[in-house]
C-alpha cells in the first residue's frame, strides 16, 4: 500500500508553517515526533469533557476519566501483544522506566559483583542508571562494545556472559547510528545462559511492529512522546513474574492496599509501580497516538520510512566531505554524519536558516563519539510524513553549507 504523505501531512498542523522564510522541514524525530490534530484534540476533550482524578472517585467524571485511561491501557496491551494489561505501567518515559527497572530490579538481584551487561551505543538513560548501582551495591557494569559499522558482534556477547550476569540492558535501535540490532537472537543468547533482557525501545515501537511475546523480552520501555503521543508519558512492559517479584519503586498513593504505622501492603499490578496520581492526561493522549499509528499501518510506516532512509543515505553519499557515522547493514530511520573540519552545530545552525530542522551534538550516547573520536554528529530523523522532497532539500542545503564553512 502507499501512503498518501501529503494527505498525512494535513493531520499534522505543525507542519505548516514557514521557518526563517522558509517551509518547515522537520528532520529531528527522533528526539521528538510531531503530534496528530486528533492527540491535540484528544488532550482538549479529557480537560473539556472528563477531566477528573482516576480511580479514586465515584462520580460520573471520575469514572469516565478512569475507564478512558485503562481503555489506553489495552490498546497498549494490544499494540505490543503484551499478555495482559497487568503488565503495562505508565511512567513518565523511557528514562523513567529503565530507572525502575534499575532501582527495583537492583534491589531484589543485584548485589556485590553482580554484572549487568550493556551495550556501548546505549543511550546515556541506559548507562547511567546501571552506574548508579556501581555506587550504590557495587554491581559492576560491563561495555558489549560495537565494531566501527556501529554492529554488535553475537559472539562477544556470549564470551561476555559470565557467572555473575545478572542483567543484559540494550536498545533495540540506535538513536545515533540508527542500528537495528538483532533483538531476538540478543534474547535467545541471554536467556540462554538465564540472563533477563530490558529492551529499550525508544527508537523502535514507532518504527516497526513489535510482538514482545514474540521477542521474548523480560522488560521493555519506550516513551509516549517519540510515538506522535504526548510528552511525560511512557510505558514500561514487564512480564508478570518479573513484575510481581520486584519491589515497588516509589510510594504513594495508589501503589499500596492499606496503610498502617504497623506495615503497608501494596497494591495489585500494575499499580503497585504507579505511585501518585498519574498521568491520565497523557496515557489516554497515548492511547489515541497508537490507535493513529495503526490506521497508518506500522508495516505502511516500515517500507515507506525504509525508502527514505536508503534515499537519504544515497544521497549523502554523493557529498565527498560527509562522512557517515553508522553504516550497519539494517538501520531504522536514522542518518548521522560528520563533515571533516566543520563542527556540527555549525552545520545544524546554517540548516536551520533554510527552515531544516536537524540535531546536532552527542545525542545523548557520549560513549559513541568517543568511539568514533568525534565531538558529534549531524543527525537526520526520518518519519513517514517527511517527503522525498524534503530530503532534497537537506541535500542541498548541505553541499551550500559546506561551502560556506570550507
Ligand atoms: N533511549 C533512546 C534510544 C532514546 O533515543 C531516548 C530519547 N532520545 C531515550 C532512551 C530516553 O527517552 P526519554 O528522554 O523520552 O525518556
Amino acid at each position: 500500500m502507499n501512503l498518501d504523505i501529503n494527505k498525512i501531512r494535513e493531520d499534522f498542523p505543525i507542519l505548516n508553517q514557514q521557518i526563517n522564510g522558509h517551509q518547515l522541514i522537520y528532520l529531528d524525530n527522533a528526539a521528538t515526533t510531531q503530534k496528530p490534530q486528533s492527540v491535540i484534540n484528544k488532550i482538549t476533550e479529557v480537560y473539556t469533557q472528563y477531566n477528573a482524578n482516576v480511580h479514586r472517585g465515584v462520580h460520573y467524571l471520575s469514572n469516565k476519566a478512569t475507564a478512558a485511561m485503562e481503555e489506553a491501557r489495552k490498546t497498549i496491551q494490544q499494540f505490543i501483544n503484551a499478555e495482559s494489561e497487568t503488565e503495562i505501567v505508565f511512567t513518565c518515559g523511557a528514562t523513567e522506566s529503565m530507572n525502575l527497572v534499575a532501582s527495583s530490579f537492583g534491589q531484589k538481584f543485584l548485589t556485590e559483583g553482580s554484572g549487568v551487561i550493556v551495550s556501548e551505543m546505549e543511550h546515556h538513560s541506559n548507562i547511567v542508571p546501571w552506574q548508579l548501582l556501581e555506587n550504590q551495591n557495587k554491581t559492576k557494569v560491563v561495555k558489549w562494545a560495537f565494531d566501527d559499522r556501529g554492529e554488535l558482534n553475537l559472539a562477544e556477547l556470549e564470551e561476555l556472559i559470565a557467572e555473575n550476569t545478572k542483567l543484559l540492558a540494550i536498545t533495540y535501535v540506535s538513536n545515533t547510528l540508527g542500528t537495528i540490532n538483532p533483538i531476538e537472537q540478543i534474547i535467545e543468547i541471554a536467556h540462554s545462559h538465564n540472563v533477563p533482557v530490558l529492551v529499550d525501545a525508544s527508537q523502535a515501537i514507532q518504527h516497526f511492529p513489535i510482538d514482545v511475546q514474540q521477542l521474548d523480552c523480560d522488560f521493555l520501555s519506550f516513551s509516549g512522546h517519540k510515538i506522535y503521543g504526548p510528552t511525560g508519558i511512557g510505558v514500561l512492559y514487564g512480564k508478570k513474574q518479573w513484575l510481581d517479584e520486584l519491589p515497588p519503586y516509589q510510594g504513594g498513593g495508589e501503589m499500596i492496599e492499606t496503610v498502617s504505622f504497623n506495615g503497608t501492603t501494596f497494591n495489585q499490578l500494575p499499580y503497585k509501580f504507579e505511585a501518585g496520581t498519574p498521568n491520565y492526561v497523557g496515557i489516554i493522549a497515548l492511547g489515541e497516538a497508537i490507535r493513529y499509528v495503526q490506521n497508518v499501518g506500522l508495516q505502511n510506516i516500515a517500507q515507506y520510512e525504509n525508502t527514505l532512509l536508503q534515499y537519504a543515505t544515497d544521497k549523502i553519499k554523493s557529498i565527498s566531505e560527509l562522512r557517515q557515522i553508522g553504516t550497519a547493514e539494517r538501520r531504522a530511520s536514522v542518518l548521522s554524519f560528520v563533515v571533516d573540519g566543520a563542527h556540527p552545530f555549525d552545520i545544524g545552525t546554517i540548516l536551520d536558516k533554510m527552515g531544516i530542522a536537524v540535531r546536532t551534538g552527542t545525542h545523548c550516547t557520549e560513549p559513541i563519539m568517543q568511539h568514533f573520536g568525534i565531538p558529534g554528529t549531524i543527525r537526520a530523523s526520518f518519519a513517514f510524513y517527511n517527503k522525498m522532497e524534503e530530503i532534497d532539500a537537506l541535500y542541498d542545503g548541505l553541499i551550500r553549507a559546506v561551502r560556506m564553512l570550507k
